[in-house]
């Protein structure tokens, strides 16, 4: 699809502009970090102003598009929670974001598989093996970027004891583990926790390949974590500056986006959200 005009353009990156400061008062900010904390380990890692962000996003000539790689097998529930995980994600960012059908995952070779450090039962799939041997390009599907979701627990190598995501931006590819985001099997409460986990695990890694760095200021589902723990702590919603950021990936004012969402969050009985969301509408004046 061709992107909008220059006028068109322009309004957009306005539009984007004031929310940014109109929802501030709704965000707040973050206190100094745990010494383990992912903010406080990779505290030299920019992260890209708005105004930077805006004049890359003018150049741009195309609408992204995503496609989901599901490699099972799956449960029922996580099917279902990850189909809303993707509806999550399309509303999100308001671009093509289509799913195949799911595959099941090959058998790693012996060197890019072993068993979890802390859980000999299961086994840990290598990230690069999925990127590189396993996914297709983006290319030879005609999509900007290729979002893999197992399973499998991952590791990236190195001294990692796991990894809940990760994003190549060489590649445009990224690849999702649901291995420890719970049983959404467990009941309706289980299920929408581990829908929070994963819609915010794509949402996270997918905004990686599409050019958004980390966020460190605020509240924001694109802040990093090192642990479960940590993911946890982050809200399924975006700061307003990473918010106006996607809206312009969407071609879209902060206010449709959020629409969208909230319609989105509302279908899947994310109540919390879904208030979030409201509240940040009427600050936006509707
Ligand atoms: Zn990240
Ligand atoms: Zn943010």
């Amino acid at each position: 699809m061709r992107s909008s005009g220059r006028a068109a353009r322009d309004r957009l990156v306005d539009a984007a502009r004031r929310s940014i400061a109109v929802l501030a008062p709704l965000h707040r900010p973050l206190d100094a970090p745990e010494p383990d904390a992912w903010r406080a380990v990779e505290r030299d890692e920019p992260s890209e102003p708005f105004e930077d962000f805006a004049r890359a996003w003018r150049r741009r000539r195309r609408r992204p598009a995503v496609e989901v790689h599901p490699l099972g097998p799956f449960s029922p529930s996580r099917t279902s929670s990850l189909d809303a995980a993707v509806a999550f994600l399309r509303a999100s960012l308001g671009i093509e974001v289509r799913s195949v059908a799911a595959v099941d995952l090959p058998r790693p070779p012996r060197h890019r598989r072993r068993p979890a450090p802390d859980d000999a039962d299961a086994t840990q799939v290598h990230t690069g093996w999925l990127t590189r041997d396993v996914l297709p390009t983006p290319r030879s599907r005609g999509v900007t970027v290729i979002v893999g979701v197992t399973a499998a627990d991952l590791w990236p190598g190195g001294a990692w004891n796991y990894l809940a995501g990760e994003a190549d931006q060489e590649l445009a590819i990224a690849v999702c583990s649901l291995h420890r985001l719970g049983d959404p099997g467990r009941g309706a409460r289980a299920f929408r926790a581990h829908l929070r986990r994963t819609a915010k695990l794509l949402l996270h890694e997918t905004a990686h390949l599409l050019a958004l760095e980390h966020c460190r200021s605020v509240p924001c589902a694109l802040q990093g974590s090192n642990s479960r723990a940590e993911a946890d702590r982050w809200p399924l919603w975006l700061c307003p500056e990473c918010a106006a950021k996607v809206a312009l990936i969407g071609e879209r004012t902060p206010t449709a986006r959020l629409r969208a969402l909230r319609k989105l969050c509302e279908e899947q009985s994310l109540k919390q959200e879904e208030r979030f969301l409201t509240r940040s509408l009427h600050q936006l004046g509707i």
